[in-house]
């Protein structure tokens, strides 16, 4: 059976009220096969849980919005390390109302060619952050050194 690779997906999947992808019970990645009860399915969570530690309990709440991101942080201020001065993100989930939420994948196979479909889009967003940064330094350069005029 031939899967679908390479595909994009508009990030983030999960935003605002919304506390779970994908919206209709097949697999965002593969198309094919079902996800959610009462099918297998690879979940993917993000949240975070708002605690009363005297009573040692806690749960989604509405004063909180969850999210998860990668991130590119490079170096700066003479730290070392690759593509140094440029930072981005990408958002898998964002704001999620509650701080919860789930993804749901057919396989482990589908989830990793999420995530991977997710690191190539910060890669896209680096590669266009490293293009600005060498674009600003062209441009500083023709400013600061102006050509002499004959
Ligand atoms: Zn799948």
């Amino acid at each position: 059976m031939k899967e679908r690779t390479n595909k994009r997906f508009i990030l983030p999947v999960v935003k605002g009220k919304k506390s779970f992808w994908p919206t209709k019970p097949v697999c965002p990645v593969c198309g094919k096969r079902k996800v959610w009860e009462p099918h297998s399915m690879a979940v993917l969570s993000a949240g975070a849980l708002l605690m009363n530690r005297r009573e040692k309990s806690g749960g989604p709440s509405n004063k909180m919005d969850g999210y998860l991101s990668l991130e590119w942080h490079g170096a700066h201020n003479g730290g070392k390390g690759r593509d140094k001065e440029i930072g981005c993100m990408v958002y898998v989930i964002r704001d999620a109302v509650g701080g919860q939420a789930d993804l749901y994948f057919c396989s482990t196979l589908c989830l990793r060619r999420f995530l991977n479909a997710c690191v190539d889009e910060l890669e896209r967003r680096m590669a266009k952050e490293r293009k600005a940064l060498q674009q600003n330094a062209e441009r500083y350069r023709c400013v600061a050194a102006p050509s002499r005029k004959h």
